[in-house]
């Protein structure tokens, strides 16, 4: 489960929880945009996953690009939503047992392996320019 979708369900069914006083999840200030941002970043992600394996499966030359744009977007997006889901919960999105700090972990690393994300702005340089 993503850091946003995890998020949502958690706050959508039961905002309480955040503050004890919010009713919804709007009511929750700032919170909101950032599940807006994440929304985003999520979206972006998948437009860009599809559209390399579109140009992929027509053995498109453009495909080798779009795999280092989707190979350093990815994990960034994702490093980034789950360090604002971190951050929501305060230290308790810190602990073990709420398992965000596990899915930190688990995707920090897709970042690094495969080629790392400098690796990726290096590819993408080459191809531009
Ligand atoms: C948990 C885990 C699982 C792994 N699984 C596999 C696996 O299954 N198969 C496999 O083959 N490998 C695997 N790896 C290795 C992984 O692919 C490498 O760690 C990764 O490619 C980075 O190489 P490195 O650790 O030697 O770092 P380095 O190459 O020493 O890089 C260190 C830093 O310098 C930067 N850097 C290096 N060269 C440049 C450059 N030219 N320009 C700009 N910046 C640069 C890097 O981006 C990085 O930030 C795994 C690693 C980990 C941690």
């Amino acid at each position: 489960m993503t850091g946003l979708s995890w998020i949502l369900r958690k706050f959508t069914m039961n905002p309480e929880n955040l503050f004890g006083e919010a009713d919804t999840v709007a009511g929750c200030g700032s919170i909101e945009h950032d599940l807006v941002d994440m929304c985003v970043e999520t979206e972006k992600c998948r437009h860009l996953l599809n559209k390399v394996a579109w140009l992929y499966d027509r053995n498109d030359a453009e495909s080798k690009k779009y795999s280092s744009v989707v190979k350093l977007a990815i994990p960034e997006s994702a490093i980034k939503a789950l360090n604002r889901s971190i951050d929501i919960l305060g230290g308790y999105g810190y602990m073990r047992d709420q398992g965000l700090e596990g899915a930190l972990r688990d995707v920090r690393i897709t970042s690094i392996y495969e080629g790392t994300s400098k690796i990726q702005k290096n590819a993408i340089s080459k191809i531009l320019y």
